[in-house]
């Protein structure tokens, strides 16, 4: 498999802090004529997606008739409203619940059939809208990925989609529109970032450009999460760039690699507990970092390179964390009774197969029984 060896990301990134600015050249560069806003509802509501299409001819209207965890239904809707505006562009404004549905959407809008067949990979798409990014949020990393994670209506299923035309054309990185984030999102998506760097780091498929990426990560999360999370003046710039900076590194280094057995386990952890996805990966982080040390040996020089002692004393920091957030963090905080029965739900996830260590059902549950 020579492919896994490549480093391929097909998106033009601008990392900034007030580029969002310059929407306006960059549209005019692409020669973009007839673009879809597509925004959380947040900057509809605060006048920025206003002020955005004002600001801008091409931009021709918005939709934001979504929720986190965005539904096919909603996707549905946005790619038939880019079919009547024949849209060119499609600007995607919000955290990574925005952006997945807007990839969905752009590729959709060309398809035709049952959208649950695209996202049951029954049927492959063939064209797309080409997608600017905008991410909200530091964490998804979905600026950067070929991932929309979204949620079908009928099944109740939410599942990660990969495909290569849901890479956006254009990620735009501006730190300052991440100020507004709430503490508690900020934790969580934080939290998710740092389960993309480290999963990239142990993943089976880890190379050593993804290794740099990822590491550059870590460095700038672990020393800006708390300062990001207690900012609730909203102003602390500098905590904000790093973590823009970290969630879009970690984007780039597990675009490459996929994640492991901690995202394989926050499927089933989100589903049946209703944590958001950053505090369903968040869960089992320490606990496989931990479990994956024994095993690769590099990730007691990557604690040391991120200036704890041993490994160790890096689980007890993200420990720490979640504390400090007031996270869930045992089996009874999330209300479950049968750890075997989510032992074997995590194990039965694909994602698992890439973790370096194998468990089993009874293994992974003891090791879930013991998470303090
Ligand atoms: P989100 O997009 O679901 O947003 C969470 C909340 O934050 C929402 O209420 C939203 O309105 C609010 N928000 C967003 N930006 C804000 C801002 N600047 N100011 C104030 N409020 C703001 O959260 P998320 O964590 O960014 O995305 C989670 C989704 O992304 C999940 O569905 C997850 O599975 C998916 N995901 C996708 C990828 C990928 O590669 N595509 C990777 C990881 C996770």
């Amino acid at each position: 498999m020579y492919q896994n060896k490549r480093f391929y990301i097909p998106t033009k990134i601008y990392f900034e802090t007030g580029i969002t600015d310059r929407l306006k050249d960059i549209l005019k560069d692409e020669n973009f004529k007839r673009a879809l806003l597509i925004c959380d509802s947040f900057f509809e509501e605060n006048g920025t997606a206003e002020e955005i299409k004002n600001k801008n001819d091409a931009v021709l209207d918005i939709f934001s008739d979504f929720t986190p965890n965005p539904m096919l239904s909603k996707v549905e809707k946005a790619s038939k409203l880019l079919k009547e505006l024949d849209a060119d562009c499609v600007i995607a404004l919000g955290g990574g619940s925005c952006l997945d549905l807007a990839k969905f959407a752009s590729a959709y809008r060309y398809a035709d059939g049952k959208i649950q067949d695209y996202f049951f990979g029954k049927k492959k798409f063939e064209k797309h809208i080409p997608l600017i990014a905008i991410p909200t949020t530091a964490g998804t990393g979905s600026e950067v990925t070929c991932v929309s994670v979204c949620n079908d209506d009928i099944s109740g299923i939410k599942s990660p989609l990969n495909d290569e035309k849901f890479y956006p054309y254009i990620s735009i990185v501006d730190p300052r529109l991440t100020l507004s984030v709430p503490p508690f999102v900020t934790a969580t998506t934080g939290l998710d970032a740092m389960a993309h760097a480290l999963e990239a780091y142990w993943c089976c498929a880890h190379r050593d450009i993804t290794d740099t990426f990822a590491v550059a990560s870590l460095k700038s999360i672990f020393g800006s999460l708390e300062q990001a999370y207690s900012d609730t003046k909203r102003q602390n710039i500098e905590a904000r760039r790093e973590m823009s900076k970290g969630s879009l590194f970690a984007g780039l280094a597990f675009s490459q690699t996929k994640t492991a057995a901690v995202h394989a386990c926050s499927y089933p952890l989100s589903s049946n507990f209703y944590l958001s996805h950053g505090e369903a990966c968040a869960f089992t982080l320490d606990l496989f970092l931990l479990e994956n040390a024994k095993f690769d040996k590099r990730i007691e020089t990557l604690a040391k390179e991120l200036g704890f002692v041993n490994v160790d004393e890096m689980a007890s920091k993200i420990k720490y964390f979640k504390k400090k957030f007031k996270l869930k963090t045992t089996l009874a905080d999330l209300g479950c009774k049968d750890s075997k029965k989510l032992a074997e739900e995590c194990l039965a996830h694909p994602l698992y197969n890439n973790n370096p260590v194998k468990h089993s059902v009874e293994e992974l549950a003891a090791l879930l029984e013991e998470l303090k």
